[in-house]
């Protein structure tokens, strides 16, 4: 199969050449050619639902244009003897297809059938037997179908994973689900049937379409219709609901006689990587699956599905997995020569990157490294893909938090292996992805990166999540911030988004002072049942951080959202953003002072608060709250982007080009009304899509970083010595 990665125009110089031939190719990045997994095209579709074909009813047909790819692999190039194929010698039939240059299956590696290919069993996970006749008269796929709508949970094997499937429809057995894989408020992805099932819900619009109907078939998250008839548990909160299409011919097969959608949420519990082995799913599912459909094709390399959002004219991928990864991305010109790079990511929604010949592949998600078998699976699927690849890095890029399990594992792998070892900061890492993805060039002049996330270590060894970075490839400078506030509690105010409210409201105002002036509100009731004279002292010794994403949690807990708790990161964020009322007009100000210590420019929430206070005293919705919070913030970062980049006293603007990146950006209201402002103004916006704004992407970021380091400098005489690549630009 091929792919068109770059179209160029250039005038001729000379007469065009006649003819058509095919050149010679260059092997730059040949090595990285290793297709992504894609989902059944609409032939082998037809073929398996057609009773006179040989293929009917066969869960793993595929041809070149469709099928497993990465996923089966164990090791390249491409060849059915790496794969998990191996075990099974063609019949005469198929290897009559695999050698026909004319067949749709000429050199299709998992070529498969029902006399020859892998078989699809069906079995429950407390040891009893399932009576197949009483479930179903086809075969143990369709009885998914009968199992499913008595309310069974059942595992299910696809093509990087198993999935847990139970009927969407069914709120009890979908609050069972929540119960019993300890999974509280996140949503569930859904499967459904064909798009016609999925209008029922949702809206879908024309590109939102095309990408549940592309090849890499990845869960798109859409705008739910004001009356859904779906369980409100699916999505708690939620206005957006993210659906899939069935993408492996399993799901197409098991829909026949399914009219409803199913949850299709990863197989594991909480948070740990997902199984993709029967002996997993017999030894870490049994009280949560009630059965289980496997096949005997082995999964190779576990592979999530992907998700993403379209809005307006761009897409954004929130996490890139099947269908993406591991596509090569070309790297900016000017790192032509970039070579033996790895690096290691930070540590929630963790992805790794291996750079070479001017190529880089960003592994798949792993995950959040703190989850249980997380840390050991991302170890274990590293050393594999290194392996894969044949490939030994000459230097290994870090975080600069000493704590990250990715920090820690790339010490180890540069001590262990005398590779050098580079370490960079987090927003600096954010925001050089944002630009390798626009394919900016190495040379290319500063931009103004705006990198505003949950928290990340700083280059002072204090925690940062709101910066400005004045950045190029090879190093920043910090040249504003938002305001440090303690974390009160430490790590219990990423869990607990009063806290943060309560820290605002007393770095501000300090307590008597708010409570004289707010005292009726519902607010101060419920912090009055906090320990207030032991959390104000804690004040001085919690940690400070200059996080936007804990001024959203503070707003939302003002407002009474996630107040307690929130379940995931960048939940109580979510639903500000989700109840916004975009039609008030009014906007919460915001000042533009500098810090007392360093002199740096910072954004002040001290008037924001006491506008949303006096709105609160005057029973204001949250919902116009929470726009007007929004509609401030985004007027703040313009100004200080303005101020940064058009200082009054220069006539040269210091750059004209703003990336905005960082988790909090995947909220689209904020990143709509901070473009247009800044586009208005004229400046160049670049956001992340196919790389993910939160930490997924930071690893494409640290690869880039240390090779434009590497390039422009000699490597360290003594390998394994850290190196910190923070220079100022
Ligand atoms: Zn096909
Ligand atoms: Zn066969
Ligand atoms: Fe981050």
């Amino acid at each position: 199969m091929a792919c068109v990665s770059a179209v160029r125009e250039e005038l001729l110089s000379a007469p065009p050449p006649s003819g058509f031939s095919i050149a010679e190719s260059d092997d730059r990045g040949a090595l990285f050619n290793v297709l992504p997994d894609l989902a059944t095209c609409p032939e082998c579709q037809a073929e398996v639902l057609d009773p006179f074909a040989r293929r009917y009813r066969y869960p793993l047909t595929n041809c070149t244009q469709c099928g497993p790819r990465f996923s089966i692999m164990s090791g390249a190039p491409y060849d059915r003897p790496r794969t998990s194929m191996s075990p099974f010698p063609m019949c005469p039939e198929c290897k009559g297809e695999y050698d026909d240059p004319t067949d749709r299956r000429f050199h299709a590696q998992p070529i498969a059938c029902h006399r020859c290919g892998p078989k699809v069993r069906l079995e429950r996970l407390d040891g009893h037997a399932y009576s197949l006749e009483a479930l179903t008269q086809l075969d143990e796929v369709d009885a998914i179908a009968a199992l499913v709508q008595r309310g069974s949970i059942v595992a299910i094997q696809g093509i990087g994973g198993f999935h847990l499937a139970c009927d969407a429809t069914q709120e009890a057995v979908v609050r069972k689900l929540r119960e019993v894989k300890h999974r509280f408020e996140k949503p569930f992805a859904l499967m459904a049937r064909d798009l016609e099932m999925i209008r029922k819900y949702c809206v879908v619009t024309e590109a939102e379409q095309v990408w549940l109907q592309s090849p890499e078939a990845p869960i798109v998250l859409l705008q739910q219709h004001e009356e859904n008839p779906l369980p409100e548990n699916l999505a708690p909160g939620q206005v957006r609901l993210g659906f899939l299409l069935p993408y492996a011919p399993i799901h197409h097969l098991m829909f026949r006689r399914i009219r409803r959608p199913l949850v299709m949420t990863s197989a594991n519990q909480s948070e740990e990587p997902q199984c993709i082995s029967l002996e997993e799913v017999r030894g870490r599912l049994e009280g949560i699956a009630e059965g289980v459909v496997w096949h005997e094709r082995a999964i190779c390399n576990r592979m999530d599905d992907s998700v993403l959002q379209v809005s307006e004219a761009s897409v954004q991928v929130f996490r890139r997995a099947r269908g993406f990864a591991p596509s090569p991305l070309k790297l900016p010109p000017g790192f032509e020569d970039a070579s033996g790079i790895l690096s290691c990511g930070a540590e929630l929604k963790n992805t790794f990157c291996l750079v070479q010949e001017g190529s880089a592949v960003l592994s798949q998600h792993i995950g959040d490294l703190k989850e249980g078998r997380a840390d050991a699976e991302y170890r274990r699927q590293m050393l594999q893909l290194l392996e894969f690849y044949q490939l030994t890095p000459e230097a290994v890029v870090v975080d600069l938090h000493p704590d990250y399990r990715s920090t820690v594992w790339g010490q180890e792998l540069a001590r262990q292996r005398g590779w050098e070892l580079l370490e960079v900061q987090h927003h600096h890492a954010h925001i050089a992805a944002c630009l390798g993805e626009h394919e900016v060039p190495l040379a290319a002049p500063p931009v103004l990166g705006v990198a505003l996330d949950g928290l990340g270590y700083g280059a002072d060894g204090s925690f940062w999540g709101g910066e400005f970075l004045l950045a190029d490839y090879r190093g920043f400078q910090r040249v504003g911030t938002f305001k440090p506030v303690p974390m009160l509690g430490g790590a219990q105010a990423m869990r607990e988004p009063w806290r943060n409210t309560l820290a605002h409201l007393l770095a501000e105002m300090g307590w008597s002072r708010f409570e004289m002036n707010y005292g009726e509100l519902e607010l101060t009731q419920f912090l009055r049942q906090k320990p207030i004279t032991a959390l104000q002292s804690m004040m001085s010794r919690s940690p400070l951080a200059t996080s936007c994403g804990r001024l959203f949690d503070a707003v939302a807990g003002a407002v009474g959202l996630c107040r307690e708790q929130v379940h995931f990161e960048g939940q109580a964020a979510m639903r500000l953003e989700a109840i916004a009322d975009e039609s008030d007009p009014l906007t919460y100000p915001f000042n533009l002072p500098r810090l007392a210590d360093s002199k740096l420019p910072y954004l002040e929430p001290l008037v924001m608060w006491e506008a949303l206070l006096g709105d609160l005293v005057t029973g204001t919705p949250a919902s116009v709250i929470s726009a007007r919070f929004h509609r401030g913030l985004a007027d703040a970062i313009t100004r200080m982007v303005v101020r940064l980049c058009r200082p009054e006293a220069e006539e040269v603007p210091v750059a004209d080009t703003v990336v905005l990146t960082g988790g909090v950006f995947q909220n689209t209201l904020l990143t709509r009304w901070v473009r247009e402002r800044l586009e208005m103004m004229d400046f160049r916006v670049l956001t992340p899509t196919r790389i993910p704004a939160n930490d997924g992407g930071v690893s494409l970021g640290q690869a880039l970083i240390a090779a434009a380091h590497r390039l422009h400098s000699q490597p360290l005489a003594v390998p394994g010595q850290l190196r910190k690549v923070r220079t100022c630009v």
